[in-house]
């Protein structure tokens, strides 16, 4: 038997239910594959600034640092927009990306053929599938660059920079990731405008000599998001920044449906990592027992691999998810004619109950 202690992050909006869902699910690993989940719940995003007047207590940061995961659903909504910007829900997603180190967004996109009509794109487009991994750099770029505004608001700027090591740590987790895949890197950067872009494109140049058996293309990022528009089956890891990674990512997941259906996994140095659905709190459909839960289930699948070693387990979650697909259930997101219809608490059951 091993033992995991995981903290819950449940958040604001859809967050708790979605959460619970993946909860059902591990415990239902738990009790096949003879584990034990000790999970702590903290507060963090809107709630914490309702009970504690702060985005993101310290209480929580000392909590998630000991544990041996988190698993977070997600934070914000419209009741704390107007909150000043320093303490918006947002604030504390950053700041516990930071305190984690978590330097790394590992989010794999891929096309189930159960929901290829809810891909956007034409039949045609999709024809050889769609699995991409997008390796998103998470603590450094314009996200956490010097910010600057005029006093009388005639101006405004943001900096995008980077260190060489900053680029040698994530290209390393980008090569060592399609070294379990199809060995293809594709490095995305503006290099023909942005110095930093150029710095990225040299260092990711040096760095694919220690892979000698990973092919590595550089492609700028308005070309990126054409090609994945047009012919997304040619990529296996995408490597890129903070800013064109948040970007791409949220492109290469509509590609493959519902956002309701898609995990991340960040990580950092060591293997306590934070995993947790692409999207949002989704404040217009919070409370109503109808979000999908199945992107937070697929992220406690990633965490069970990639932190706890649980490769077994992890299969044993993504087996159930499409079992439940194939018997036609649907959440309200991805439901089509003939399917029937269930809600996050059923649909977290339905899979509980084929691990
Ligand atoms: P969103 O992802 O919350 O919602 C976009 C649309 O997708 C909505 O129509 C929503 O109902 C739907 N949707 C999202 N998740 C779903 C699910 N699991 N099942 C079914 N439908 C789902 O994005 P938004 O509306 O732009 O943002 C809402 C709030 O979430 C904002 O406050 C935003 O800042 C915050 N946000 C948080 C995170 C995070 O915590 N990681 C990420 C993105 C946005």
């Amino acid at each position: 038997m091993s033992e995991f202690n995981i903290t819950l992050i449940p958040g604001d909006g859809i967050g708790p239910e979605i959460v619970n869902g993946a909860v059902t699910v591990l415990d239902a690993v738990s009790k096949k594959y003879n584990h034990k989940f000790n999970y702590t719940e903290v507060y963090m995003g809107g709630c914490a600034i309702d009970k504690y007047g702060v985005p993101l207590p310290d209480e929580t940061v000392e909590i998630c640092k000991k544990s041996d995961s988190v698993l977070l659903g997600a934070v914000g909504g419209p009741k704390w927009d107007s909150v000043p910007s320093e303490k918006r829900p947002e604030k504390g997603l950053l700041g516990i990306r930071k305190a984690l180190g978590l330097y790394s967004n590992l989010r794999p996109s891929i096309l189930k053929p159960q929901l290829k009509d809810a891909s956007p794109l034409k039949d045609e487009k999709l024809e050889n599938g769609l699995d991409v991994m997008v390796v998103r750099e998470l603590t450094g770029g314009i996200y956490f660059g010097e910010r600057k505004k005029a006093d009388d608001g005639s101006w405004a700027s943001d900096e995008e920079k980077y260190s060489v090591e900053e680029i040698q740590r994530i290209g390393k987790i980008a090569f060592e990731t399609a070294m379990l895949r199809n060995k293809r890197v594709v490095s995305v950067d503006k290099a023909n405008v942005l110095e930093s872009s150029r710095l990225w494109r040299k260092t990711m140049t040096e760095l694919s000599q220690q892979y000698p058996e990973v092919e590595l293309t550089h492609m700028y990022v308005d070309n990126a998001a054409m090609q994945l528009a047009i012919n997304p089956a040619q990529f296996d890891v995408i490597v890129t920044s903070n800013i064109f990674g948040d970007i791409l990512s949220d492109l290469s997941s509509a590609i493959a449906g519902s956002i309701g259906m898609l995990p991340s996994a960040s990580l950092g140095a060591t293997k306590c990592g934070m995993y947790e659905p692409i999207h949002g709190s989704a404040p217009d459909i919070a409370g109503q027992d109808i979000a999908n839960p199945i992107a937070t289930i697929v992220s406690a699948a990633m965490m069970l691999e990639m932190s706890f070693g649980l490769s077994e387990e992890a299969k044993a979650i993504n087996n159930a998810v499409d079992k439940v697909l194939d018997m036609n259930y649907r959440t309200a997101d991805i439901m089509s004619d003939g399917m029937t219809k269930v809600g996050c608490k059923k649909m977290a059951e339905l899979i509980a109950e084929n691990i």
